[in-house]
């Protein structure tokens, strides 16, 4: 399934939505059905939460940690998400990227905006829930965030929503193979847009000049 053009840049892929909608659990049939797809983790100042284990889930750091790092422009993006500090560090994906492997990001939408000015051609994909009576339910179905929280984050999806027009696309996690498959669908479309297959063109044209 996983197609390779010979183009030797990597294919940036930036997955956001509000909490509950899915996208973890998204990006992990995905990161199955795509082996090479490689997942850039996030530092986090956040604490962990069970289970979660540093360097896997999260580089786990402290505030002043994480401002260091921000000073000496160690982050390809950060941002402050419910009181924390989140951001991807910049060398890993970097190094990634220039070997032409595809990278997949999974940020909040402060982080992927500022992503999308960096690298104009990296594909920002927003997941929603079918509808918010469904976030809703997930989130207190999943039992990991007080009431409290829950509507507080509640009143932040209804804000990002309105921000999910400057994605490039946005898929409805109903149903999390069929989100899937369209996930991937998406990406292989992406592959083919002629900005990444410019590569084809010149090597033809200098063939044919060659001749
Ligand atoms: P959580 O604490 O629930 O794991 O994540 C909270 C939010 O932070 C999620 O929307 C998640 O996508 C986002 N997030 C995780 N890592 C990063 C990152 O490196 N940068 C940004 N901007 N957001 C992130």
């Amino acid at each position: 399934m996983e197609k390779k053009t010979e183009n030797n840049r990597g294919l940036l892929l930036v997955v956001s939505g509000p909490s509950g909608a899915g996208k973890g659990t998204l990006c992990g049939l995905l990161r199955k059905a795509l082996p090479n797809l490689a997942y850039s983790v996030s530092v986090t100042t956040r604490e962990p939460r069970e289970g979660e284990v540093d360097g896997k889930d999260y580089f786990f750091k402290t505030v002043p940690e994480v401002k260091d790092m921000i000073f000496r422009g160690e982050f390809l993006e950060y941002a402050q998400v419910y009181g924390n500090y989140y951001g991807t560090p910049k060398p890993y994906v970097m190094s990634l990227l220039g070997e032409g492997r595809d990278v997949l990001l999974e940020i909040d939408i402060q982080g992927a905006l500022q992503i999308k000015k960096v690298f104009p051609d990296a594909v920002l994909v927003f997941i929603i829930p079918p509808t918010l009576d469904e976030l809703r339910a997930r989130l207190y179905k999943r039992g990991k965030d007080t009431e409290e929280v829950i509507e507080k984050r509640l009143k932040e999806s209804t804000r990002e929503l309105r921000i999910a027009a400057k994605y490039d696309y946005i898929i409805i996690n109903d149903d999390i193979e069929k989100a899937c498959g369209h996930m991937l669908s998406l990406l292989d479309a992406e592959r083919y847009r002629s900005q990444r297959m410019d590569f084809v063109i010149d090597r033809m044209l200098d063939n044919a000049s060659g001749k």
